[in-house]
C-alpha cells in the first residue's frame, strides 16, 4: 500500500466539534512560555516530519537482512536457551556488530535508538561475560546509567527475562522516586548488575552504600540524552570513582559536539559501532499537519483518533507535548469526549506512571499523553499512532518520539501538528 504524502496540510477534513468544556492555555514551550525552542535554536524544518512508506518496498528491505544467529555469536548455552525461549532467534543489527566487541573487552560506542535492540545489545555479553567469571568465583559488576527511571526499569525488566536466580545473578536498581531504604538494603548484597538514574546513583554512593571501586564495566544507555538533562557533573563524580581499569559501554542516539567530548575524555580508545540505517523511521508513516491555531490542533488529534487504522497495529495512540500542564489538559479533553485516557509526566509519582503504562500495554486505555521524559523507556510494542501535539524540540527528541510505533516491523504512523 502506498500512503499518499502530505506536506502542505492536513488530510483530515472537517471539524469534530469536541466539547470545548476545558479550555487549554498555555505555551507549548518547556515551562509554559513561548515557543521554547531552547536546547537547540530554531523550529525544524517541517519537511523533517514527513516521509511515505511503501509497505512492498519496505518488505523487500526487511528480507535482505541477514544478522546472522545468536548461536553464531560465541554465548553460553544458558543465555541463548533464554533466548529461544523467548524467540528471539536472530540478534538485531546493533546486536550482531556490537556483542563481538563487547565480549573481547573492548569499549564501544554506538550510535542507536530506541527501538533497535539497544538493551540486548550490551545486557547479552555482559550477561554471558558475568556468568563465565561467576563459574570462575568472580563477581563481575556491571553499572547501568540511564537518563530516567523509566529507562532503567525497562532495563531491569529485559534482564529479568534471563533466568537470573538459577543463574546466581544479582541486580539492584537505584531510581529516584522510589523508596531509599530497599535500595539501600539491596546494595548491601552482592549484586553483578546495577542499574540506575545518575542522581540517585551519587546520592547512594554520598551515603557510602554504593561501593564503585568494584565496578568492572560501565554503560551509559541514551548518553545524549542524560547530557541534555544535565547530568554531567553526576557522570563525572561516578567515573572518577570507579577504577580506571574498566570496559565502557555507550549508546547514543547522535554523535554531536555535545556528546562526542565527554566520549573522547572518558572513552578515548573506543570502537564506534555503526547501523546501516536510522531504524524507526523505515517503519513510519510520518505527516506534518500544518493547523493555523492552537485550538485547530484539538481538532486535528480528534480527526486523527477517529480515522481508519491503516497499520499493523492496534488502535493505540501515544500524544507528545512539551510540558506538563498541557498533558494533563489534553488527557482531560479527550476525557471529556468519551476516550479513556491518562498522562505521564515527570511531576507524577513512579507509581502513577507504572500504573498508567500498564493500562496502556494491556490496551485498557486508548490514549496516553506524555511529555519526553516521562516518555523515555515505554515499552509499548504495538502503538498504531504517534501525535506530536506540540512539535519537539530537537530531531533527536522527534527520533525518539515517532520511535514509539513501526516496533518491531510493524507498520506505523506519526503525526506532527504544527502550527507557525
Ligand atoms: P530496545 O531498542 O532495546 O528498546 O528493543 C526494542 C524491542 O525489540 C524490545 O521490545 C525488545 O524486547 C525487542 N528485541 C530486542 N532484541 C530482539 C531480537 N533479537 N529479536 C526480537 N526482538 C528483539
Amino acid at each position: 500500500m502506498n500512503y499518499s504524502q502530505n506536506r502542505g496540510g492536513s488530510s483530515f477534513g472537517g471539524r469534530s466539534g469536541y466539547n470545548r468544556n476545558r479550555s487549554f492555555g498555555g505555551g507549548s514551550g518547556r515551562g509554559g512560555g513561548g515557543r521554547g525552542r531552547g536546547r537547540h535554536g530554531d523550529t525544524l524544518d517541517v519537511s523533517l516530519y514527513s516521509q511515505t512508506i511503501d509497505k512492498v518496498a519496505l518488505s523487500v528491505i526487511e528480507e535482505k537482512k541477514d544478522f546472522g544467529t545468536f548461536a553464531d555469536l560465541n554465548l553460553a548455552p544458558e543465555i541463548l536457551e533464554s533466548l529461544t525461549a523467548r524467540g528471539y532467534l536472530q540478534p538485531t543489527e546493533v546486536q550482531a556488530k556490537s556483542i563481538p566487541i563487547v565480549l573481547d573487552g573492548q569499549d564501544i560506542v554506538t550510535v542507536s535508538h530506541t527501538g533497535s535492540g539497544k538493551t540486548g545489545a550490551f545486557l547479552i555479553p555482559l550477561l554471558n561475560q558475568t556468568i563465565a567469571h561467576a563459574k570462575e568465583g568472580n563477581i563481575q559488576v556491571n553499572l547501568v546509567v540511564a537518563p530516567t527511571r523509566e529507562l532503567a526499569l525497562q532495563i531491569e525488566k529485559e534482564l529479568m527475562t534471563f533466568d537470573l536466580r538459577k543463574l546466581r545473578i544479582g541486580v539492584q536498581t537505584c531510581i529516584g522516586g522510589a523508596p531509599m531504604g530497599s535500595q539501600i538494603r539491596g546494595l548491601s548484597r552482592p549484586n553483578h548488575f546495577i542499574i540506575g538514574t545518575p542522581g540517585r546513583l551519587v546520592d547512594l554512593f554520598n551515603r557510602g552504600v554504593l561501593q564503585l571501586e568494584y565496578v568492572d564495566v560501565v554503560v551509559l544507555d541514551e548518553m545524549d540524552k542524560m547530557l541534555d538533562m544535565g547530568f554531567s557533573d553526576d557522570i563525572n563524580l561516578l567515573f572518577s570513582k570507579i577504577p580506571e581499569k574498566h570496559q565502557n559501554l555507550f549508546f547514543s542516539a547522535t554523535l554531536d559536539k555535545k556528546v562526542q567530548p565527554t566520549i573522547n575524555r572518558l572513552s578515548p580508545n573506543a570502537t564506534y559501532i555503526e547501523l546501516s540505517q536510522p531504524k524507526p523511521s523505515q517503519f513510519v508513516h510520518q505527516e506534518a499537519i500544518m493547523v493555523n491555531r492552537r485550538d485547530e490542533k484539538m481538532d486535528a488529534l480528534f480527526n486523527i483518533l477517529k480515522s481508519d487504522n491503516e497499520t499493523d497495529l492496534k488502535n493505540k495512540t501515544l500524544v507528545f507535548v512539551n510540558t506538563q500542564i498541557m498533558a494533563e489538559q489534553i488527557a482531560a479533553v479527550l476525557g471529556q469526549n468519551g476516550y479513556v485516557t491518562d498522562f505521564i509526566h515527570g511531576g507524577k509519582t513512579q507509581k502513577h506512571r507504572e500504573i498508567a503504562l500498564k493500562k496502556f500495554r494491556q490496551t485498557q486505555i486508548d490514549v496516553l499523553v506524555a511529555t519526553d521524559v516521562a516518555a523515555r523507556g515505554i515499552d509499548v510494542s504495538d502503538i498504531s499512532f504517534v501525535v506530536n501535539f506540540d512539535e519537539p524540540m530537537s530531531y533527536e527528541d522527534y527520533i525518539h518520539r515517532i520511535g514509539r510505533t513501526g516496533r518491531n516491523g510493524k507498520f506505523g504512523k506519526a503525526y506532527t501538528l504544527v502550527s507557525r
